[in-house]
């Protein structure tokens, strides 16, 4: 197996679109080492992207919003005061990750690009409105993380091409975020649905949503129709019972030992009605 560590994202791109054979990049490598250790995956070559200037940074934009470095730990977000108070349901989709000493690796970027249907960070990141800025071989995009997953196991990035920063929209006045999870265990367990809210008010009154939904269909999901069910409302009872029918509307989950399709239908409209209560309750202040 061949090891490297490039010093910038240009060199990654590079060393990833000659490799020969299965590549990984190395994040926090709570997935990749784990893969690893367990004999479901080894790659030929692994490269290390930790050693890239400011992949440690968590950065406030001009704009107000913020930029994340691919290898900026789950634990790392939660101690940062500002994040934490601006995006808490991002932050905390984070938090429940792993243990603490996964905790101390964790990234969001590797769990966006292991593109496990069941990924915490990615309805959080989606509710939020969060983009990811892509460097390969023909420079660099910026692509909505709704469109990174393809399936389970795939992305859409192509050979050469990786993450090289995680982008976080301004929060602005009046907003508020939230995720849940349901799993079987209290904790250290993979989320059998998992929903992100995240919205704005004007006065009493819904203006803006986002809604995200985990582990219900081969990749996460953004959900529309739940989101156009409570814009416009003070999110009564009746713009409850519509986001929630809509959130499990969209569900087209697998029937396993953790959940059957009913229950995790069910549980789907069940947690986004929870979620949407915290996020208003938050962007009231
Ligand atoms: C004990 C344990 C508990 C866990 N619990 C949870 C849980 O509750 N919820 C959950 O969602 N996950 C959980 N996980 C999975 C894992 O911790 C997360 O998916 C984590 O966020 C992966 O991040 P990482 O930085 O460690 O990724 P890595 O292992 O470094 O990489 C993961 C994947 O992302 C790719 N990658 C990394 N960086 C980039 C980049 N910059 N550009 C393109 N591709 C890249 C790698 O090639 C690899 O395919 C758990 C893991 C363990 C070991």
């Amino acid at each position: 197996m061949k090891y490297h560590k490039p010093q910038d994202f240009d060199e990654a791109s590079r060393l990833a679109a000659g490799a020969k054979g299965a590549t990984r990049f190395l994040a926090g490598g709570t997935d990749v080492l784990v893969q690893m250790r367990a004999d479901v995956f080894t790659p030929d070559e692994i490269i290390d992207l930790k050693h890239i200037p400011g992949v440690k940074d968590i950065t406030r934009r001009a704009d107000g919003g913020w930029t994340i470095g691919i290898a900026v730990s789950g634990a790392e977000m939660s101690e940062h005061a500002d994040l934490h108070a601006e995006w808490p349901g991002l932050v905390e989709a984070m938090d429940l990750i792993g243990s603490t000493q996964v905790q101390g690796r964790a990234t969001l970027v590797g769990n966006l690009c292991n593109a496990s249907p069941a990924a915490d960070s990615v309805p959080a990141m989606i509710a939020a409105g969060v983009t990811v800025t892509v460097t390969g071989p023909n420079g660099s995009r910026e692509v909505a993380v709704e469109d990174i997953p393809t399936g389970p196991g795939k992305t859409a990035l192509a050979r050469g091409e990786l993450i090289s920063a995680v982008n976080i929209p301004a929060r602005g006045d009046h907003g508020g975020d939230a995720y849940e999870r349901f799993i079987p265990r209290t904790e250290m367990d993979i989320a059998v649905v998992g929903v992100g809210i995240n919205l704005r008010l004007d006065g009493d009154t819904v203006t803006e949503a986002r809604v995200g939904l985990g582990a219900v269909a081969p990749t996460a999901l953004l959900v529309q129709e739940a989101a156009d069910a409570i814009i416009g409302t003070t999110l009564d009872d009746a713009a409850l019972d519509k986001l929630a029918a809509a959130t499990s509307a969209a569900c087209k989950p697998i029937n396993d030992k953790r959940g059957t399709v009913e229950f995790r239908t069910h549980v789907a409209g069940v947690l986004a009605r929870r979620v949407a209560l915290t996020a208003y309750k938050r962007a009231k202040g």
